[in-house]
């Protein structure tokens, strides 16, 4: 057998795989493709359609693609650096000019008559009929980038749209087996194709049926799967038991004396639906959503108390050590009134081993109730014996998995909440994932300070300079967010933040201006931000590292530059970190002339909330790229339109009945699929 045919695996490293080889495979990692399955997975983002040959004579400008002889290939240079590769594409029907800039080496490569398949954009070039930087392909040779229902793949800069086409051809030149997990009465039932022939047909559609055909099967699997996770999800949770903490309503009292604030109804219901849940003996499994501000903390403290007072473990897991440090402090002060400060402990990896060591000792001996750390808590020398409740604030940021989470070996399963900034719309929520109780806060704490968002041509920049240098006058503070750390190399126009501090620098030089990125090391970082939050600094240019969290009640202006290259979520959560405290807030959403009439930016001028925003960003983004909801770590769909929900009910329904009928362990490969799916979404 030649090795042509011999067989490969499917978690091969592509790197083995010839037609890949190593250095590409090292390309495809920058996409996060190492495996032979990762690419098979790879789903395209759209298709152009070829398929269908023309003839010359029925050309109409626009996409053509069509099988034509080549001939008359010449090159010159038309000025200095400006070369022209001409050639002549005909068939029986006439001839079409084809044209080429800077690219002289397709002199030599095209060979005069040949026939070739030719595919472009045929329009008006200079007065004539062309068809300017065609792909072709000789006729004989497997094409793929010119005949007919093509991929189109996401690429980056390491990566060309061809060399990803001929990793998966050099993959489908092999033999490889796919395991269908599903069972074949399912498949039977709803008339699916099997996953093979999904798979390929992904890559490879003959027709727009056969696309139909691997989307549905793909799609049914995803909602398939998810269903069976979130069903055994919860039968293993009702198996359960936690510890009961019971609630001490005199210490709530006392406890809301003591605040700064009064709460809004909004915290007290949903405090109290967490003290249901605690007192009982099921783990409880809750995702607090609330806006930006809205105030989540307190409720999580709130919870703990409870915890503490029963003499057990929480653990609050922050994702950046600037806002563990943050809440730590909050927390000490706020239980300072009742004395049980002295129980909260911090943990993070800037730390010193010797007081890590001392933090990590008092918690294996139960002196620390209150534990408030970032990744540094999951490490396995960190004992938690005593854990019954468990905080994850903006878990998006966080990826850990159940298994690091159950390293926590505590020795009951302890209670779960979840607070997160970016919702999911309900019905999709309830649909998919029914094992999860979902709170909400709806309600702002600050609903009389306001932010204004306001958007503005960079051409008017004077306007958003004016209103920073009133604000600073008045002392407060201002962030400056741009997308880049340095400079693009490409003609990207980009605003990086080197740039921006040095342009600031010299618009404000009587102010203190601080930089704040991703690369500085975290003491870097910590010391920017604290320099900030104790109003050493006027003003701070930063990537979106300051998206998350931090509370900064003294800054009241976020700029935003390139504001067109965020996502909604994000933007709204950045314009968060403004107008907390007593003061309103501006936001400006800077981009050249065309981001005035922008919908996406124009809707967060119009919308406050970030529920409707999530159901803006539903309509105007479409599948795939929904408002925050991949950064929930709850789910990865990749072929199934969240918008569908009629779909994904039906699908639901089937997986149902399939659970209800049947032992999911008497199918092993669709078990292992499941277990799998259920280690990767976090925190179920
Ligand atoms: P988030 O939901 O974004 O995590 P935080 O919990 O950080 O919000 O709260 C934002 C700010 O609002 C904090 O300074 C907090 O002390 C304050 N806060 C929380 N609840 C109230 C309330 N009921 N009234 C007034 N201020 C509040
Ligand atoms: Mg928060």
């Amino acid at each position: 057998m030649s090795e042509m045919f011999s067989s490969i695996n499917l978690d091969d490293n592509l790197s083995l795989i010839k037609g890949v080889g190593p250095s590409l495979s090292n390309n495809f990692k920058t996409l996060n493709i190492n495996t032979v399955r990762d690419l098979i997975y790879y789903a395209p983002r759209r298709y152009d359609d070829y398929s269908e040959l023309l003839k010359v004579k029925q050309f109409k400008p626009g996409l053509i693609s069509a099988k034509l002889t080549i001939n008359n290939v010449s090159g010159r240079y038309v000025r200095r650096g400006l070369h022209i590769t001409e050639a002549l594409g005909s068939d029986e029907t006439g001839s079409v000019r084809l044209v080429w800039f800077n690219q002289p080496y397709r002199v030599k490569n095209i060979k005069n008559g040949v026939v070739y398949y030719v595919s472009g954009k045929f329009g008006l070039s200079s007065g004539r009929m062309l068809i300017v930087s065609p792909a072709i392909e000789i006729e004989s040779d497997f094409p793929i980038n010119t005949n007919g229902i093509l991929p189109v793949y996401k690429t980056n800069k390491n990566l060309t749209i061809t060399q990803i086409r001929r990793s998966i051809r050099a993959i489908y030149s092999r033999n490889f087996k796919i395991k269908d997990y599903m069972p074949p009465i399912v498949i039977k039932q709803e008339g699916l194709i099997s996953l093979a022939a999904a798979l390929k047909n992904l890559h490879f559609p003959k027709s727009q049926e056969d696309l139909s055909l691997a989307r549905l099967r793909l799609s049914f699997d995803e909602i398939f799967a998810l269903s069976l996770v979130s069903f055994k999800n919860r039968e293993i949770l009702k198996n359960e038991h936690a510890n009961v903490v019971e609630i001490d309503v005199d210490l709530a009292k006392k406890f809301i004396k003591k605040l700064p604030f009064n709460l809004t109804d909004s915290q007290r219901a949903v405090i109290w639906r967490i003290y249901l849940d605690l007192a009982k003996d099921r783990p409880m499994n809750r995702l607090l959503e609330g806006d930006v501000g809205s105030g989540k903390t307190v409720v999580a403290l709130m919870s703990a108390l409870m915890v503490m007072n029963k003499g057990w473990q929480v653990a609050f897991l922050a994702p950046t050590e600037v806002l563990a440090k943050q809440h730590a402090n909050t927390i000490f002060k706020l239980l300072k009134g009742l004395g049980l400060e002295k129980k909260v402990g911090l943990l993070v990896g800037s730390m010193s081993l010797n007081q890590k060591k001392i933090v990590k000792e008092k918690l294996a001996k139960n002196e620390i109730l209150l534990i408030v750390g970032t990744h540094a808590l999951l490490e396995s020398d960190v004992s938690l014996k005593q854990l019954a409740l468990l905080i994850v604030d903006e878990q998006h940021r966080f990826g850990v998995n159940q298994r690091k989470i159950l390293q926590l070996n505590a020795d009951t399963i302890p209670h779960l909440l979840t607070l997160s900034a970016t919702p999911i719309p309900r019905s999709l929520a309830l649909t998919l994932f029914g094992e999860l109780s979902i709170s909400r806060l709806t309600e702002k704490p600050h609903q009389s300070t306001n932010i204004k968002t306001e958007i503005i041509a960079e051409s008017n920049i004077n306007h958003a300079y004016s209103v920073i240098e009133q604000e600073i006058k008045q002392g407060h503070q201002v962030f400056v967010v741009c997308p880049l750390i340095i400079k693009s190399e490409t003609k990207s126009r980009r605003k990086d933040v080197h740039s921006v501090y040095q342009e600031l620098g010299e618009v404000f030089p009587k102010f203190r201006l601080g930089l704040l990125h991703g690369k500085l090391s975290a003491d870097e970082k910590d010391r920017v931000l604290s320099d900030f939050v104790t109003k050493k600094l006027d003003l701070v240019v930063s990537t979106t590292v300051i998206e998350v969290g931090v509370d900064v009640p003294n800054a009241t202006v976020m700029v935003i530059f390139d504001a067109e290259s965020f996502g909604l979520a994000q933007i709204h959560q950045l314009r968060g970190r403004v107008g907390r405290g007593k003061h309103s807030g501006f936001c400006f959403l800077i981009g050249d002339e065309d981001i005035l009439k922008n919908e996406r930016m124009n809707s967060l001028v119009r919308l406050s909330s970030g529920f409707e925003l999530a159901e803006v960003d539903l309509k105007l983004r479409g599948p795939g790229a929904f408002y925050g909801l991949s950064q929930h770590g709850l789910t990865d769909l990749k072929f199934t339109e969240f918008s569908n929900l009629e779909f994904i009910k039906k699908v639901k329904t089937v997986a149902l009945r399939f659970f209800t009928d049947n032992r999911i362990s008497d199918f092993k490969d669709l078990d292992d699929k499941v277990s799998e799916l259920a280690s990767i979404r976090t925190l179920d």
